[in-house]
């Protein structure tokens, strides 16, 4: 036997185990019966032997299920199973098992967890609600001049001094098998017009965007910035001195007669780059 089909042998033994009902009903022992989630360490008990997990036992003075006290001991095995155990995934279809620890992770991008259109944050005009794996396919179908194939996208947007969103734009690039979610926002306080691009991928930097302005009349004008993309899970990524900030004097020289920017965003692979 070949080690690629001994492997996709041992993988099938344990798909098939995971989802016997023996597997289940450990995964039963590991539930808390108080709040439904996952035990972890530390897990407690009462005098009678019930278990709890931590965050319920912080919360109580006796146990839920026969109201007597909490014993001074910690059940070891439970607590070294439940390190050890492969936990099915909690979004409805979603056939990921994992540790603990890695199923956390996997949460954070869990194609089968519900999430509410993310244009509708921005545009205010959406109501659709799904799994994470359909969005995409869901943008292309109703937000088509937000979302493109290419590595890149032009944008005329109308400038309006009465604007008061500070989000002007929000597009998505699917390329390099990411989704890149380009930003450009006016910071009304701070006199500049900024531009940013998330992507989920843990090392985002390995990735540039670059802020093309151009005048469509006078091609030897334009403004050219180029930076790297920031992570997603990065909560400080408003604050970044590494996006594009351009002041908005900069920004009225490059209108157009019709009082449009013109501008293209390209993501680029450091890779590919001569
Ligand atoms: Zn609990
Ligand atoms: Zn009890
Ligand atoms: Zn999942
Ligand atoms: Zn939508």
């Amino acid at each position: 036997m070949s080690s690629a089909s001994s492997s996709s042998g041992r993988k099938l033994v344990l798909s098939t185990l995971l989802e016997t009902d023996h597997y289940e009903s450990l995964i039963k022992e590991l539930t808390c019966t108080k709040c439904n989630r996952y035990m972890k360490s530390p897990i407690y008990l009462c005098v009678e032997g019930h278990s709890t997990c931590g965050p319920c036992y912080e919360k109580s003075y006796q146990c839920h299920i026969c109201k007597k006290e909490f014993a001074q001991i910690r059940p070891k095995v439970l607590e070294s199973l439940a390190n050890k155990v492969l936990f099915p995934c909690t979004n409805e279809g979603c056939p990921k098992h994992a540790t603990l620890s890695l199923l956390e992770k996997h949460a954070v991008h869990c194609q089968y967890r519900i999430i509410n259109c993310f244009m509708a944050r921005v545009y205010g005009e959406c109501k659709w609600e799904g799994r994470a794996g359909e969005w995409m396919d869901h943008c292309f179908s109703i937000h088509k001049q937000r979302v493109t194939e290419l590595p890149f996208i032009t944008i005329k947007d109308k400038w309006d001094a009465k604007r008061t969103e500070p989000v002007l734009n929000y597009f998505l690039l699917k390329c390099y098998e990411k989704i890149f979610n380009v930003y450009q926002i006016y910071d009304r306080k701070g006199g500049r017009m900024m531009w940013t691009v998330l992507v989920n991928e843990e090392h985002s930097e390995k990735f540039y965007f670059e802020v093309d302005i151009f005048l469509p009349s006078l091609p030897s004008k334009r403004i050219v910035y180029r930076r790297p993309c920031k992570c997603e899970r990065d909560a400080d990524f408003l604050e970044h001195t590494q996006n594009v900030y351009i002041p908005v004097e900069n920004i009225f020289s490059m209108l157009d007669e019709n009082e449009y920017l013109n501008f293209t965003v390209r993501i680029d692979d450091e890779h590919k780059e001569k």
